[in-house]
């Protein structure tokens, strides 16, 4: 083990140092990416451009508005309002430039404007020409082309660099609106990535162990809990103060440079632009504070004075280990076995009888049955020993805020389930293209390798669904894949669903 590694292992709990094996695997993370991103990313649209003379701007900017309505993304907020003629693309300044008074326009001395009015989808030709006629300067040789604009937002400056060459000025704000904030992921990633391998190991070890048990498929998960000191447990309290930071950022960089190109005067025909986009953003990380109801606000001072010394040091615990025991009590027939019993929902119902137990509350009758859908009582010794210790931190709802390592990528069921327990974040190893319900790439139809599961092509292909990050469900949580050449795979059949 090496010294860096051996460092992070001594800030582990007792638990977690018993449980390691004694050589750690290494691996690396690589970030989850959103539907969004992998779709959306490159779709392009048709818009309108006009020109006219720059004390004229804000007018036509009005009229525009007006028909477009006030909806952000109608606006393209990520392209220039106004551009000079000497900065549109070479392309368009050769065809603008042959059609009407387009000689004069690109003169040098010319004070006239492009400006971008919005999607030629969104907004009628004839309304927008009976607009721009009450215009005085521009009436008698009203100008409307129309070209090709991507119609959502650059995920990079080179991106936006590329787009001002082949399309229109394009505006990087440092934000990702298709998925997390690359400031989000990068901070995290240096966090998770000390001790990420530890956990991958331990739920490799896990479902090995239930697998040579006979329990179930060598799939395992384990749930941390991470405190960094300065930051409140329940990360209530801090999420809003990041996003407020990540807002300002955005703000100034996307604020300044979208002015620049228009005149003094009418700077504020651009800028509503730029002001209405950036009011529409919500950081990620506040998404989750604001849309959430949240039941972890009870916090018991108490707890903090009792926790062994954090003294300024990070510190990971153990929450939960389980592996799969789908086969547990079960006869071992086709694939599915007990789903209830799937590693990721064995560990997440330890997590909350352990906040069950923290309440104190009188034990329920055990009934005694004979068939026990929910296995999620410890089945392995290591399962046991993590379990007979107490949540850390026993406030939070469910699993908020915490961390989740699995072999697999969880099924579509359990994802949901992780998504519901307000998990913070995600790591697994082996994506499971044809049945996991995190990444977001489209599932190919050649994804099970003709194995003998599925008849010819019927197992399918489609759109992954990528639910780590998915804005519409309320909640988004920061998503890697572990990759990792020094330790065993554990591979299963292409449809089973982990
Ligand atoms: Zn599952």
């Amino acid at each position: 083990m090496s010294d860096s590694m051996k460092e992070v292992v001594e800030t582990l709990d007792p638990v977690s140092r018993h449980l390691i094996p004694p050589d750690i695997a290494l691996g690396t993370l690589v970030p989850l990416k959103t539907i969004l991103e992998l779709r959306d990313n490159l779709s392009l649209g048709l818009a309108y451009v006009t020109r006219a003379p720059n004390k004229v701007t804000n007018d036509v900017v009005n009229i525009a508005r007006a028909i477009a309505g006030d909806d952000a993304a109608k606006n393209l907020p990520h392209l220039r309002r106004c551009v000079k003629p000497a900065d549109i693309p070479p392309h368009l300044k050769t065809q603008f430039m042959n059609e009407g008074n387009g000689r004069q326009v690109h003169l040098g001395k010319s004070n006239w404007l492009y400006i971008v009015l919005g999607p030629k989808d969104e907004m009628s030709y004839d309304e927008l020409v009976k607009g721009l006629s009450t215009i005085d300067d521009i009436r008698d040789d009203i100008f409307v082309g129309t070209i090709p604009v991507p119609l959502l937002a650059p995920t990079s400056q080179v991106q936006a660099n590329m787009w001002s060459q082949q399309f229109w000025q394009t505006v990087y704000r440092k934000n990702n609106p298709l998925g997390p904030h690359p400031s989000t992921i990068s901070r995290t990633e240096a966090i998770v990535s000390r001790d990420a391998s530890i956990w991958m190991n331990l739920a490799h070890q896990i479902a090995k162990k239930s697998q040579k048990a006979g329990y179930g498929e060598p799939i395992g998960a384990v749930i941390v809990k991470r405190t960094i000191p300065g930051k409140s447990d329940s990360g209530k309290q801090s999420a809003p103060k990041e996003g407020a930071v990540e807002s300002e950022v955005s703000n100034g960089e996307g604020g300044g440079p979208e002015g620049d190109n228009c005149n003094s005067h009418h700077q504020n025909a651009c800028e509503v632009n730029g002001a209405s986009h950036n009011t529409a953003e919500v950081p990620n990380g506040v998404i989750n504070d604001v849309n959430q109801p949240d039941i972890s606000s009870s916090e018991a001072p108490a707890q903090d004075s009792t926790k062994p010394d954090t003294e300024g040091k990070e510190t990971t615990q153990i929450v939960a280990i389980a592996a799969d025991a789908r086969w547990y009590q079960q006869e071992k027939v086709g694939l599915t076995g007990n789903p209830m019993a799937h590693a990721a929902l064995r560990a997440i119902s330890m997590v909350a009888q352990k906040l069950v137990r923290a309440e104190d509350r009188p034990k329920s009758e055990q009934k005694m049955m004979e068939f026990e859908a929910f296995q999620d009582k410890p089945l392995l010794s290591d399962e046991q020993l993590v379990f007979d210790e107490d949540h850390p931190c026993p406030d939070g709802y469910l699993c908020h805020e915490l961390e989740l390592y699995m072999t697999h990528e969880p099924c579509t069921m359990c994802a949901m389930a992780i998504l519901h327990s307000r998990m913070g974040r995600i790591v697994f190893r082996h994506r499971m293209p044809l049945t996991g319900g995190m990444s977001s790439e489209d599932r190919g139809y050649d994804a099970c390798g003709g194995s003998s599961a599925c008849g010819e092509g019927s197992c399918g292909g489609g759109q992954g669904l990528g639910l780590h990050w998915r804005k519409e469900l309320n909640w988004t949580l920061l998503g890697w894949e572990w990759e990792s050449d020094s330790i065993e795979s554990l591979s299963v059949d292409a449809h089973l669903h982990a």
